[in-house]
């Protein structure tokens, strides 16, 4: 089947690879001419791990190309995806539509057939409506069949997630429509991923709490480990503890320093604008959201905290070494990462803020005005009155505590991930604070 997938980031990217891997022909669309371009010559614009030899093996078949010319993309495409960005609109928190409004608009235009349009990015209620009028308006001879196809793949493990997901969910209105989207994901089935099919308001709903049942669930245990740093319980064991049940199940359940992302903090937000908007409040997520901000900039006054507990009584002028920059590992994705709120907390405070990360460090120069950027580890330990593990890179699993020791000005280790074992660092002789642990 031709597939066409407007928008060539993190989502469209990894579908249309997928897809075409599949054995569809796939063409996938940006009007980004620079990372159409780097595609083209066989360059990844974003890190994900396997992605570029997904990438290489589809374009050398012939089955996955590139382009910035939307006509030519869509030109016979049986289904289109629209998978651009739906960002936090600036002031108000609902989902920016404009991108997947201006990319409905653009595809009426240019269908040659008839398509089903199959919104791939994350969008409130009742956008599939907008989405249909828009391309009604446009006047297409052909019959367009909008249908919502959330898409669940986590960054760093995308394309697993994609060829293996625990489920795929698909909102359409007609059997046509239904069977199209059975065709594409026919393969999926053989392995017996279930397949969902829903009303498109409903599936567009799923997404939405989806993710924010995860990320209240991350906030819950996050203030589970607060409790536990004041009432000297273990957050790790209570984790498991509560885990080891089915019902609750262990994923989700890890203490950190408040969730973030390009999903949960927007998707979270624009949720809550929904309900607003439906008179129907979700109080819980409203919690979780508040929770969850205030608590990454507190994570830079709990630095600040150890560092007074290691003797230093003014942190104006010290160096604090920030180990993982990205929300989370394998990925270069800086949207929203805690790293920010905590980079700012401790500039604020008159610290000098250095940072390394394996995978995000371009991108988070032109996001941490003032953090200089370290070439390695031991580098950004270098003179250091404080080290913090930010994200969870194996890089970062087994770092060389002598060898750091010998390099920092205080030996103090900050481990927002609860990575390492306490006694094993306070016996190479570090201060050594986690988050929920005595
Ligand atoms: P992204 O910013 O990485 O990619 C979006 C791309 O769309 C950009 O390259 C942009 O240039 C392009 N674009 C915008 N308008 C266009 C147009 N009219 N024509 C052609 N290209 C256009 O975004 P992403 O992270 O891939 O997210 C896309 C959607 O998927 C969002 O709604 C997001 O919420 C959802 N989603 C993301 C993830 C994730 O982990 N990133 C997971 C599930 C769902």
């Amino acid at each position: 089947m031709k597939i066409a997938v407007v928008g060539s980031g993190y989502v469209g990217l990894v579908s249309g690879s997928c897809f075409a891997d599949f054995g569809h022909d796939v063409v996938c669309i940006d009007k980004d001419p620079a990372k159409i371009e780097a595609l083209q010559g066989g360059r990844m614009p974003i890190y994900e791990p396997g992605l570029a030899e997904l990438v290489h093996k589809n374009a050398a078949a012939g089955r996955l190309r590139f382009t910035t010319d939307l006509a030519a993309g869509v030109d016979g495409a049986a289904a289109v995806f629209i998978a651009v960005g739906t960002p936090a609109r600036r002031g108000d928190g609902h989902a920016d539509l404009s991108y997947v409004y201006g990319a409905a608009a653009e595809i009426a235009g240019h269908l040659t057939g008839d398509t089903v349009v199959v919104t791939k990015s994350t969008v409130p209620v009742g956008t599939g409506d907008e989405v249909e009028r828009i391309i009604g308006e446009a006047g297409t001879a052909h019959t367009v069949a909008v249908v919502s196809n959330p898409e669940f793949l986590r960054e760093g493990a995308a394309i697993g997630d994609f060829k293996r997901p625990d489920r795929i969910v698909i909102g359409a209105e007609s059997e046509a429509a239904r069977d199209v989207m059975r065709e594409i994901y026919r393969p999926l089935f053989l392995n017996r991923s279930p397949i969902m099919f829903t009303g498109r308001r409903t599936a567009e709903l799923i997404k939405y709490a989806a993710n924010a049942f995860l990320a209240t669930k991350i906030t819950f245990i996050n203030e589970m480990a607060d409790l536990c740093e004041e009432v000297g319980a273990d957050v790790q064991d209570v984790s498991r503890g509560i885990g080891l049940d089915n019902r609750i199940g262990a994923k989700f359940l890890h203490a950190g320093p408040g969730y973030g992302g390009s999903c949960f903090p927007k998707d979270t937000l624009a949720l809550l604008k929904t309900a607003e908007d439906f008179g129907s409040p979700v109080r819980i997520v409203e919690a979780v959201v508040q929770v969850n901000d205030a608590r990454k900039r507190a994570m830079g006054r709990k630095v600040i905290e150890a560092m007074a507990k290691a003797g230093i009584a003014d942190p104006r002028g010290r160096k604090v070494a920030l180990l993982g920059l990205t929300f989370k590992p394998n990925t270069d994705d800086m949207r929203d990462s805690p790293s920010l709120a905590i980079a700012t907390a401790l500039q604020d405070a008159g610290i000098e803020v250095v940072g390394y990360d394996p995978e995000g460090m371009e991108v988070a120069q032109a996001m941490m005005p003032g953090v200089a950027m370290a070439s390695d580890t031991y580098a950004a330990a270098q003179g250091a009155d404080a080290i913090v593990l930010v994200t969870e890179w194996d890089a970062f699993r087994a770092l060389d505590l002598a060898r750091l020791k010998a390099l920092v000005a205080t030996p103090l280790l900050v481990d927002l991930r609860n990575v390492y074992d306490p006694d094993e660092v306070r016996a190479a002789g570090f201060h050594y604070h986690s988050i929920g642990r005595p």
